[in-house]
């Protein structure tokens, strides 16, 4: 039987968006959210230059308010400080946001981001109340070695090495295979839940509440194919990339949830 878990659909549109497009998108998709399911929560994740527009525009439809929330793409892993270009997770709550994606795979690739650094992000997100939402993923050439499920629990081990004891409530993992990502094509629903049920038993090893801990799909979720992966045991609702930049694929994607 399934576990009772919250269920999450995060929309990330990465650097994509505009204030016309904030003022156009939002009303339109809370509009489309209105019969949506009561234990789930739909977070919207713009660049963060827009966060405070996302907000208002959320806000304004306050009878929705708390299932649909918003949050950061990305914080630094320092508290504050002189680091150009950066903003802290204590700024991202000042914004009211509630989650923060971290270690997204084009951080780690395009930014250079360790698992260290991931460590550090964690820290720091969950240390201002925020939830962390902690991707994880393994290459494809690690899936064609076979390597996916150590890849993966090695990720899990070291993002996750610094949460205090009692903040697991504050993690949310994303499993996000790289080969997936904006490439439409996804794991099928079999091998993303295997993946799933091993993350659970490498939080079972760390001593963390692993039954409780929302675990995520991302990678190419589209309107077709959100049921059949949200109908996973392990599976509690998905990151979405690029469909979430459409109010009709996301809305979908939020129900199917
Ligand atoms: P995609 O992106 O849905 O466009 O594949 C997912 C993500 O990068 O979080």
């Amino acid at each position: 039987m399934r576990q009772h878990r919250q269920r999450i659909v995060a929309g990330n549109w990465k650097m994509h968006g505009s204030r016309s497009f904030v003022s156009e998108y939002v009303p339109a998709l809370l509009g489309k959210l209105d019969t949506l399911d009561a234990d789930t929560r739909v977070v919207l994740i713009p660049p963060s230059i827009y966060i405070g527009e996302v907000r208002a525009q959320v806000q304004n439809r306050a009878t929705q308010q708390p299932r649909i929330t918003w949050g950061a793409q990305n914080v630094s892993a320092e508290a504050e400080g002189a680091f150009t270009g950066e903003i802290a997770a204590e700024m991202a709550r000042d914004q009211g946001c509630d989650y923060c994606i971290v270690g997204h795979s084009e951080r780690r690739h395009l930014f250079a981001e360790t698992d260290e650094v991931v460590a550090a992000k964690v820290e720091q997100i969950v240390a201002h109340g925020l939830t962390a939402i902690v991707c994880v993923g393994e290459t494809l050439s690690q899936r064609q070695a076979g390597q996916a499920e150590q890849v993966v629990a090695r990720q899990v081990e070291a993002c996750l090495a610094k949460v205090p004891g009692n903040s697991w409530d504050k993690i949310v993992l994303a499993y996000e295979p790289v080969w997936a990502i904006g490439t439409g094509k996804t794991a099928s629903a079999g091998d993303a839940q295997a993946i799933h049920a091993s993350i659970r038993k490498v939080l079972e090893n760390m001593q963390a509440p692993a039954q409780t801990i929302p675990l995520l799909y991302g990678g190419s979720v589209k309107p077709d194919n959100a049921e059949e992966l949200f109908a996973q045991p392990d599976i509690d609702g998905g990151l979405v990339g690029g469909a979430s930049l459409d109010a009709e694929s996301f809305s979908a994607i939020c129900r199917a949830c």
